[in-house]
């Protein structure tokens, strides 16, 4: 069948760009690419009415790996302010933990601008102010995507070798598509987090370095603060900062029942920004570059990727595919990877001319290795820690963490807690024996789980007995996590 194109890239937003650079690097140039996006041109990888939504921060490591691998350099004015790392602040202020590394605060709103001048001129094409609402199929394969082109209100379609779906957590190609019973459609509303940000400039106040650091992302876990998420002050510069905070709507509402409130994201907003005493006289941020982009509410998952990420003409990368980090929400970096490799993946398919679901098998494959054999261990960690209150969350830091578990939590993996109750060990009071039994519990967990996913199997025809294995697992795990909590 003649197609349009070889490959179109739904969602040119930030992990969309990415992949239609390294689809592009290489292919060598060799391929038709077309990247379709709702926005206008002027306002490019905006999620929504609200802006660019995110807390702006991303690993230097992660960026390295695309930079590396398909020469593309994130400078300035992308780049706003560099920091050392990320320091996670127990709710006593006691503990606080470093990860992650050093890195960037990100200026969203400039740098899908920079990264579609650079996309075009690599070859990419790209259809604007397009709403998608779904695929078009031949038979049991993907060939194009369908909906409204805004600009004439008449329907849109085009045809391709292959869609590469990077329109983001509500994506409803993902929702509706038709061609795979292994690519999971929708997502658990607990897996969600409702998160909101403000960028803002302000006079300095008090000096505390555990609520503003010029050279660190703080983050404050606080279940009265930030019930079953964090608040964040992320530096934008001495005098800017990116705060807000994310929260998970049941253990919101368990909390708005133990202290008697009515809260919602905005008056939690309010309140975290109000009690922060290095923020004098906080103002909305009124840049140029940041002026369609100072405040907003938004979403992002917090579990494992999908399952499956590929079927016949499709694949996912990014936040539709549920890629963000499940214990931070981390998502830029699991995206610079996966739109990296992804790249790869396509090239290799379409050199071979076979866009089946086993050819596109491979980036499933890759994308774990690289990454994904850690997400469902982490996504028990959290599960673990939303059960907790302040008082264990405070008295694990404090006790349960040595420097090993430091060192594998600033590379992102699951703690080893193996060893916690060993004779000898004293834990004082029962709830923080729970801690210690559960922190055990989910590191035996992880270890299973990070050797089943090095067992992903090699083509669809395993995919079924493994997938059992790995929600049979899940599921006796949610339960005993469940069982954790006060
Ligand atoms: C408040 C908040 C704070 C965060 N903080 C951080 C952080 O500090 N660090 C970090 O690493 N991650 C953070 N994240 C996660 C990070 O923002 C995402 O992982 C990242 O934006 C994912 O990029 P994406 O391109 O996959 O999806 P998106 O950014 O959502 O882009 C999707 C694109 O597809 C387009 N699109 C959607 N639907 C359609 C349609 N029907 N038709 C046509 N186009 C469509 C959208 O307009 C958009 O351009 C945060 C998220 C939130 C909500």
């Amino acid at each position: 069948m003649e197609t349009d194109y070889d490959v179109i890239v739904a969602g040119g937003g930030l992990t969309g760009t990415i992949a239609a650079q390294a689809i592009s690097y290489y292919s060598k140039q060799n391929l038709r690419i077309l990247s379709v996006d709702r926005n206008p041109e002027t306002l490019p990888g905006r999620k929504g009415g609200a802006g660019w939504t995110c807390g702006d921060a991303c690993s230097k490591e992660a960026v390295d790996f695309m930079t590396e691998r398909i020469k593309i350099p994130w400078t300035r004015p992308e780049i706003e302010h560099d920091v050392k790392g990320v320091m996670a602040f127990s709710p006593d202020k006691e503990t606080a933990i470093p990860f992650d590394g050093a890195g960037y605060m990100l200026n969203r709103q400039k740098l899908p601008e920079i990264q579609n001048e650079r996309t075009k001129k690599m070859g990419v094409e790209f259809n604007f102010e397009v709403a998608l609402s779904g695929l078009i199929y031949d038979g049991q394969q993907v060939v194009g995507v369908q909906g409204t082109d805004n600009k004439t209100k008449q329907p849109y379609k085009k045809t391709a070798k292959l869609v590469v779906d990077a329109m983001g957590i509500t994506s409803k190609l993902r929702n509706g598509l038709q061609n795979s019973t292994k690519v999971e459609k929708e997502i658990d509303r607990t897996d969600v987090e409702t998160t909101g940000r403000h960028i803002m400039y302000f006079e300095p106040g008090k000096e505390d370095l555990s609520e503003f650091d010029p050279d660190y992302c703080i983050i404050h876990l606080d279940q009265d603060i930030a019930p079953g998420g964090y608040g964040w002050v992320f530096p934008k510069a001495d005098n800017k900062v990116n705060i807000g905070l994310g929260v998970e709507k049941t253990h919101l509402d368990k909390r708005n029942e133990r202290l008697g409130k009515k809260d919602n994201v905005g008056s939690l907003m309010k309140e975290y920004l109000e009690r922060n005493p290095v923020l004098r006289n906080p103002k909305l941020s009124e840049d140029e570059m940041d002026q369609h982009n100072n405040s907003g509410i938004s979403s992002v998952s917090v579990r494992r990727q999908n399952d499956c990420m590929v079927s016949g003409g499709y694949m996912l990368v990014g936040d539709s595919a549920w890629m963000p980090k499940p214990i931070d929400a981390g998502g830029i970096g699991p995206a610079l990877i996966a739109g990296t490799i992804i790249g790869n993946n396509v090239a290799q398919s379409i050199e071979a001319n076979d866009v089946s679901e086993a050819s596109l098998w491979q980036y499933n494959i890759d994308f774990i290795k690289e990454y994904g054999y850690k997400t469902a261990g982490l996504e028990l960690f959290r599960r673990l820690v939303q059960t907790m209150t302040n008082e264990q969350i405070s008295y694990g830091m404090k006790h349960f963490l040595g420097n090993l578990d430091v060192e594998a939590i600033s590379k992102g993996e699951h703690p080893d807690f193996s060893g916690l109750g060993k004779l000898g060990m004293i834990i004082r009071g029962a709830m923080n024996k729970t801690v210690a039994s559960g922190l055990k519990y989910t590191s035996g967990q992880n270890q299973w789980l990070v050797e089943h996913y090095n067992n992903y199997p090699k083509d669809p025809s395993g995919f079924d007995d493994w997938n059992k294995k790995l929600h049979k697992t899940l599921d006796e795990s949610f339960v005993k996590i469940a069982s954790y909590a006060p």
